[in-house]
């Protein structure tokens, strides 16, 4: 029996996933939607762990990928992201019918804490949130507004919009 089977350990796995998304700040909305844990029990998990009030993100969870795009560090981050993203096997493969992400949500979401970990771990002032991650791993597996390149300069992955007219220098080269 594997751990997604027995009860006992997916509800494990489920606090243990919840806790690190609270540890990146991720919003209760996204929260409850990847774990299944209702916002009664989230609250309540959230005062044993005692997480302050001041650092929790409210509203809508970010929508444009403009803000990978703002500025080339930006994009240089969101490009190196997004090979983490590969490498961990946190993309999207495939969307159910309406756009839904067909992974089960919990095992989707432990892949994803894995990553930004592992990313905040080589890139620790990196300013791309938790929430913004899982926006680019959308955007990048639809492949629509974004897709992963390479630099012809340095073979550095680059960020490109597919709506603009590819130039695949990263911003070092272009300098
Ligand atoms: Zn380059």
């Amino acid at each position: 029996m594997n751990e997604m089977d027995d009860p006992f350990s997916r509800d494990q796995m489920r606090i243990d996933v919840a806790r690190r998304m609270v540890c990146h700040q991720a919003r209760t909305q996204t929260i409850t939607h990847y774990t299944n844990l209702t916002r009664n029990r989230l609250a309540t998990l959230r005062r044993r762990w005692s997480v302050s009030q001041d650092t929790r993100r409210r509203g809508p969870p970010p929508r444009s990928i403009a803000i990978f795009l703002r500025t080339p560090r930006a994009r240089s981050e969101a490009a190196a992201l997004a090979t983490m993203c590969i490498n961990f096997d946190a993309l999207p493969i495939r969307f159910l019918a309406g756009g839904a992400d067909a992974r089960p949500p919990l095992v989707a979401a432990a892949r994803y804490c894995e990553t930004f970990e592992a990313y905040r771990a080589c890139v620790p002032d990196s300013k791309i949130e938790f929430e913004e991650m899982l926006l680019l791993t959308y955007e990048l597996a639809k492949g629509e507004l974004v897709k992963l390149s390479t630099c012809t300069g340095c073979n550095a992955a680059i960020l490109l919009l597919t709506c603009e007219k590819p130039r695949r220098i990263c911003s070092h080269c272009d300098r």
